[in-house]
């Protein structure tokens, strides 16, 4: 992958940091985007190959199309856009929820991959050539209880696939989506606001997924053959029947 360039967003931490460190091994080019720069400086100090790194909020339109337009000419032509920033904040019925947190999710895990999405086609269309591969999730296939808006901006990042899809079809560029069940990351901090009890709570009754097993499958999704494009993978970990059925340790 030593001439393959690719940009993940929501390096600093979780799956993004995970699939950067999997591509740091094939030697690609690696653009890492985050908000935490401490976490973005640490891996560029410890990877053994070219990065770039870019700080700005997925949410935050002109920062977006502002990193992307500015960054350097040998930079400018990416193969390779994962869009995986994103969170849950909250989980609570409508009734009771937070009106910040469902702005949270649909600016970041919406608008967010949208603004990305759009800042970075036009050098793919351009060159008719590129693979772009979205985080969804279980919670985008289906709906749990208390998922409603984190639910919805997942559904419409499956959406959004499709049409992505469908739109860059005539330039050969291969989108994509993948959709994991429990992933042990950062996540469950950020939805229940840094309580570690509840966090740990979410994947103690089951062996959850790790961060390196969606990283391995968004490797599967980018080593197939030109002529293939892997349109969705949903993963689960064994213990995991669907959104909400768990097999639960005794
Ligand atoms: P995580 O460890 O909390 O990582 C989230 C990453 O997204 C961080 O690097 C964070 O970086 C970045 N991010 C969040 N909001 C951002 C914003 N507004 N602007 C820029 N960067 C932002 O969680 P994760 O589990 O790896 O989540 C990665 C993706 O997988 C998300 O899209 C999530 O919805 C999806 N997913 C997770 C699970 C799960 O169970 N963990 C399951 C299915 C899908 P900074 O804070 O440094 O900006």
């Amino acid at each position: 992958m030593k001439d393959t360039t690719i940009l993940i967003t929501g390096a600093s931490s979780g799956i993004g940091k995970a699939t950067a460190e999997l591509f740091a091994k094939e030697g690609a080019r690696l653009i890492l985007c985050g908000r935490r720069q401490e976490r973005l400086d640490q891996l560029k100090e410890v990877f053994n190959t070219e990065v770039h790194l870019l700080n700005f909020d997925v949410s935050d339109r002109s920062a977006v199309f502002t990193a992307i337009e500015t960054l350097p000419t040998e930079w400018k032509k990416i193969d390779i856009l994962i869009n995986n920033a994103g969170n849950a904040h909250g989980l609570d019925p409508v009734q009771n929820a937070n009106l910040d947190d469902w702005d949270a999710m649909i600016d970041g895990n919406v608008k967010g991959v949208m603004y990305v999405t759009k800042a970075i086609i036009p050098q793919m269309v351009k060159r008719k050539a590129g693979q772009i591969i979205n985080l969804g999730s279980i919670a985008g296939l289906e709906v749990y209880p208390n998922g409603n808006v984190y639910c919805a901006s997942k559904f419409a990042v499956d959406a959004f696939t499709q049409g992505l899809r469908i739109d860059l079809n005539p330039f050969g560029i291969r989108v994509g989506a993948i959709h994991p069940g429990l992933v042990e990351t950062e996540f469950s901090m950020v939805r229940f606001k840094g309580d570690e009890a509840r966090s740990k709570s979410v994947y103690a009754p089951i062996d959850a997924l790790q961060a390196e097993d969606v990283a391995n499958a968004i490797g599967y999704m980018v080593s197939v053959p030109p002529h293939v494009t892997i349109a969705d993978i949903t993963l689960l970990p064994t213990d995991q029947a669907n959104a909400t059925v768990l097999n639960r340790k005794p």
